[in-house]
């Protein structure tokens, strides 16, 4: 009895201990390597243009900015979604950023607004809450600058933001960001909106966010002064003609009609394809896009939003990338934008994240796979020492008889 006591002990702790390592071997192919095989495939893109004069300046490799931009990652809140759903859409978004990270090291990171679900409808409390898993998830050495945007989902849309200002301010204290704000980058020039601010309906922060504009748009305008009128009004500008023309960051898409144009494979479904667009809501007012493309006349516009990706042309040859969620709560594929900067060119590559369809696929075959591996030993194992396998041996070493 003791004897059978201790083989069963022996069997079961056999086939935990297998359990053990092919969960683990499970594991790790499926929440750790498989973001560095297929985040490890993306690379820079190369700049067409390099060491290259502008006006009277020479440009070099040095003012090379490395750019990675993400958008809408909507890291859920208390009142929807399930708490499994919050903890593996968070780990695959701190895996794949940290994973980004560390291969490609870029010297700024910008984040085009939605980082927080609920971030309009939570209190303080939980708003603080919110802000160190931010920082948490998308941690960052000292030496990469970080740059966020807001979006609805952070202080709501306009008549929400307007209703309720504090949402606006704690974002503004807790990100460092305006209305509207400038940014120089090695003679890089970015500009970042507050989309829900571009109203133009006369409330507080839309008024703010108009003066802000037009203080950068004079502040634009020493881009295309002549050497000698910059060194005349050179007291007042704080951007030098070498610079770049601006790259404007928020969150709303520029006016377009419909997503008919959007094409690719993360690109609006047919079906949304044909859904007209409303001002202030899918995309920004066409007042304000034409405000926005006449006082700044940036050199590419970036944006988030929709959750699908797609790039248009404003005005024949002004690029507008509209970025896909980074959460796979939105998307089967998200993926993130690498960009390299220079005041003369630039250069947008793509980098696709692990499909989820493939890492459930993984789960289920490596699945199959550990319980065949499992059992299958055991049952070998059970099958040598049985009577049948003896007999078998028996029967067959048993003398032929002849006669
Ligand atoms: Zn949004």
């Amino acid at each position: 009895m003791l004897k059978v006591k201790t083989m069963v002990l022996k069997v079961v702790t056999e086939l935990l201990k297998r359990f053990l390592t092919c969960t683990f071997i499970i594991l790790f192919c499926c929440e750790y390597l498989i973001y560095n095989i297929v985040i490890y495939q993306c690379s820079w893109p190369l700049l067409k243009q390099q060491g290259s004069f502008r006006n009277g300046e020479f440009i070099d490799k040095s003012q090379n900015v490395k750019a990675l931009l993400l958008s809408d990652p909507h890291l859920l809140g208390s009142q929807h979604g399930h708490w499994f759903d919050k903890l593996r859409r968070e780990w695959q978004m701190k895996k794949s950023f940290q994973t980004a990270m560390n291969y490609f090291q870029p010297e700024v990171v910008f984040i085009l607004g939605d980082i927080f679900d609920e971030g309009m409808i939570c209190d303080d409390e939980e708003w603080q809450q919110y802000v160190v898993r931010f920082h948490d998830i998308f941690y960052r050495t000292n030496d990469v600058q970080l740059f966020v945007v807001p979006g609805n989902h952070d202080i709501g849309f306009h008549y929400r933001m307007t209703g309720k200002s504090q949402l606006s301010k704690r974002f503004e204290k807790d990100f460092n960001v305006t209305g509207v704000n400038l940014l120089n980058l090695k003679g890089n020039v970015f500009v970042l909106l507050n989309s829900m601010a571009l109203e133009q309906d006369g409330c507080a922060l839309c008024e703010k966010a108009e003066q802000e504009l037009k203080q950068v748009s004079s502040q634009l305008k020493c881009l295309h002064k002549d050497k000698l009128m910059f060194n005349f009004w050179r007291k007042q500008c704080v951007l030098a003609p070498f610079m770049s023309d601006p790259v404007l960051l928020q969150h709303f898409p520029l006016y377009r009609s419909s997503e008919v144009n959007c094409t690719g494979r993360d690109s609006p479904p047919l079906e949304r394809r044909y859904i007209e667009n409303r001002e202030g809501w899918e995309v920004l007012s066409q007042s304000a896009s034409e405000l926005l493309m006449t006082s700044l006349q940036p050199r590419a516009i970036f944006g988030g939003h929709t959750h699908h990706s797609c790039q248009v042309l404003h005005q024949g040859n002004i690029p507008e990338f509209t970025l896909p969620s980074f959460s796979w709560r939105n998307r089967n594929d998200p993926s993130f934008l690498m960009a390299t900067f220079n005041p003369n060119a630039y250069s947008v590559g793509r980098c696709f994240l692990p499909e989820e369809n493939t890492v459930i696929f993984l789960y289920i075959s490596l699945g199959f796979c550990s319980l065949f591996y499992i059992f299958w030993n055991s049952f070998r194992r059970k099958f040598y020492r049985s009577q049948l396998y003896r007999t078998r041996i028996f029967d067959h070493r048993e003398p032929v008889k002849i006669c």
